[in-house]
């Protein structure tokens, strides 16, 4: 925590002053105490004593957490109003960062389930705040998609599928776009990095909405996809199982499908071409996008909007 309440219940932002330690600190949320900490490895913060009674703070934070905020803060408060730990009461919540009053910054650097994920982001949805997922280091989007990082996908007719990572080493927040998956459960993106201070904050969160140049995500199919389908087929793997009894029910093999569409958007299943997901933080109907991937689509993967205007065309 970098916000607490001193005796006289003022907040102290310990970004903006360090207050003295003689004095007792207390956590906005639940009203216990915390201590003031000025170690080696974090920056100065504040951390329960006990954290058994709070439902705001369910964990101790990491060096990386504290440092990713007090960069935040230093990058968005010159552009806009920021809050750093502001406890909006009526969630009992307290996001990373507040900007204007209306948007929630979490900044995510360790594991969270998939249902207190959905419970925390349809909270600030219900009350009227637009919550972003920053992840850290650990969350990276690396070669597959897990069901935690499913649900922290956003969408955007120019970007498509994209993910929101924040990297303290290299001073950069990173936007990953274009996301698709193969038949091997494999992903491929597009990837571009903002400094942190450089662009305005709020206009990189903004970007992916914003009007530009569509991007190609150039991608190649596995010649020799049959093998690891005979592979999956013989470790039976339930997916491909089920897959392979479906073919059977239709006098087909899985082995004669040709498979010339590897590479699909999240959600989307190869096979069946249906849509198999719900998104957490996706509100947009998207059901029209996989409408025009699956009739325009070719080898190589563009954003939602290239499809779109290739089916305005066609009408
Ligand atoms: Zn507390």
């Amino acid at each position: 925590m970098l916000v607490a309440q001193n005796e006289n219940r003022e907040l102290i932002n310990l970004l903006d002053e360090m207050p003295d330690s003689g004095q007792r600190f207390f956590c906005p949320a639940c009203k216990s105490e915390v201590r003031l900490k000025c170690g080696l490895v974090k920056i100065p913060h504040f951390a329960h004593i006990s954290l058994n009674s709070c439902h705001s703070w369910t964990e101790n934070e990491s060096a990386e957490h504290l440092g990713l905020k007090k960069e935040l803060f230093a990058w968005a408060v010159s552009d806009a109003k920021v809050e750093v730990e502001k406890y909006l009461p009526e969630l009992g919540q307290t996001p990373d960062l507040l900007i204007n009053d209306k948007i929630a910054i979490e900044v995510q650097c360790s594991r969270l389930s998939v249902k207190r994920l959905w419970e925390r982001t349809l909270n600030y949805r219900n009350n009227g705040y637009v919550v972003f997922w920053l992840m850290g280091n650990s969350l990276q989007l690396g070669k597959t998609l897990n069901p935690l990082q499913k649900d922290l996908l956003y969408y955007s007719e120019n970007r498509g599928f994209h993910y929101w990572e924040l990297d303290i080493k290299r001073s950069c927040l990173r936007l990953k776009y274009l996301i698709h998956q193969n038949l091997h459960g494999q992903l491929a993106y597009l990837t571009e990095e903002f400094s942190f201070g450089g662009q305005e904050f709020l206009e990189i969160l903004k970007k992916p909405y914003s009007a530009q140049i569509l991007k190609e995500l150039k991608v190649s199919n596995d010649k020799e996809i049959h093998k690891y389908i005979r592979r999956q087929l013989y470790h039976r793997t339930l997916y491909w199982m089920r897959l392979q009894s479906r073919y059977y029910s239709e006098g087909k093999s899985i082995l004669n499908e040709k498979f010339s569409r590897q590479w699909m958007p999240p959600g989307l299943d190869i096979l069946t071409r249906q849509n198999t997901s719900r998104f957490c933080q996706i509100t947009q109907d998207i059901a029209s996008y996989y409408q025009n991937f699956l009739k325009y689509s070719t080898e190589n993967l563009y954003p939602p909007r290239y499809y779109a205007i290739i089916n305005q065309k066609k009408r």
